[in-house]
């Protein structure tokens, strides 16, 4: 079983969520099933900034200002060490050095707020395309279910001409989304710097070093296992532009007054577990949630449609696991 695999979208959201949510590996994807060869190659080239290739990118930058930072320390500790005697209690005092710097303002304090500052921007571009891209869908529901225009409420219509304007109009970001922005930035900040620091600690207990262990294999275990790697700065802006993508649509359907309830929308090939969340709240199920509920909460246990079983780490207002690329829909109700 594995849940970290990027699987495509929904293919009635596909086309709006790959300008919000489109990794460079997805537009290479899109265009080469258009394209073969040059052509694609060049398409590939000349790709939008979408929100997530923005905190792929700041989260790579900020992984490699970390590790940059922790070569810095052990520069120093031989800067002060000339002597190439393996001495096991110099690599532990600058072990030490290193992880209270990591855990105290001097070094980590503005390296987090430069990145969550980057990240806030990010999150608020994907929530304007978010409230966006929820109007509009709106409006094809209602193409959909012929609904004739003169029966459709003032302010949904209003947010509609809007939205198709190109303008957010009355349909605005609400404060409680914006602190839930704030509140998402902030905790994947304290992830990345806490998760770096907890997952290089664990690695060196000095009862489990070799005793010849020196400045230079420290040196080779932080760059060995400081992770920077384009997979883990991909998988947040994966997972977390989905999420503020749902934040604010979710946002948006209930200004607009005429959302109540909302289903689950399975991504194409998606994993047992999102079957799982499909079979319970798909549109076909009839079983709905309010729109600001979450399909399953934190601590929930869900169990997959191939028997496996997964632990909700937080509530699932939308996506249901990291890289999970579902959907919701909404029931119009006016
Ligand atoms: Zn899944
Ligand atoms: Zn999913």
């Amino acid at each position: 079983m594995c849940i970290h695999k990027a699987y495509d979208w929904p293919e009635q959201t596909a086309g709006y969520r790959l300008g919000v949510e489109g990794l460079e590996e997805d537009f290479a994807h899109v265009a080469k099933q258009g394209k073969e060869g040059a052509d694609a190659d060049n398409d590939i080239r000349d790709l939008p900034v979408t929100p997530a290739r923005l905190i792929e990118r700041i989260t790579t930058d900020a992984l490699i200002s970390i590790r940059n930072a922790m070569l810095r320390v052990v520069d120093e500790a031989e800067g002060r060490h000339r002597s190439k005697r393996l001495v096991d209690d110099v690599v532990l005092t600058t072990f030490r050095e290193l992880a209270r710097q990591f855990s105290t303002p001097a070094i980590s304090v503005d390296l987090r707020r430069e990145y969550e500052g980057a990240l806030k921007t990010a999150y608020g571009s994907t929530a304007q395309a978010g409230v966006r891209i929820a109007t509009l869908r709106l409006e094809e529901m209602l193409e959909k279910l012929g609904v004739p225009s003169g029966q459709v409420p003032q302010q949904l219509a209003d947010a509609i001409s809007q939205a198709k304007a190109g303008r957010l109009g009355s349909v605005r970001l609400s404060n409680a989304v914006v602190d839930s922005i704030d509140e998402m930035s902030s905790v994947v900040s304290n992830a990345v710097f806490t998760d770096t620091q907890n997952r290089l600690l664990s690695g060196l207990d000095p009862a489990g070093l070799p005793a010849e262990f020196n400045l230079g294999d420290l040196r080779r275990y932080l760059v060995e296992n400081h992770d920077v790697s384009r997979t883990r700065a991909a998988t947040i802006a994966r997972t977390e532009s989905a999420r503020a993508y749902h934040v604010a649509q979710i946002d948006a359907w209930k200004q607009t007054n005429a959302v109540k309830q909302k289903h689950f929308l399975m991504a194409f090939d998606a994993c047992q577990f999102c079957q799982r969340a499909s079979f319970e709240f798909g549109e076909g199920t009839g079983r709905s949630v309010a729109i600001d509920a979450p399909f399953y909460g934190a601590g929930e246990i869900l169990n997959g449609t191939m028997g496996g079983s997964m632990v909700m780490s937080m509530p699932a207002f939308g996506t249901i696991h990291p890289n999970c690329r579902c959907d919701i829909d909404p029931v119009l109700d006016f």
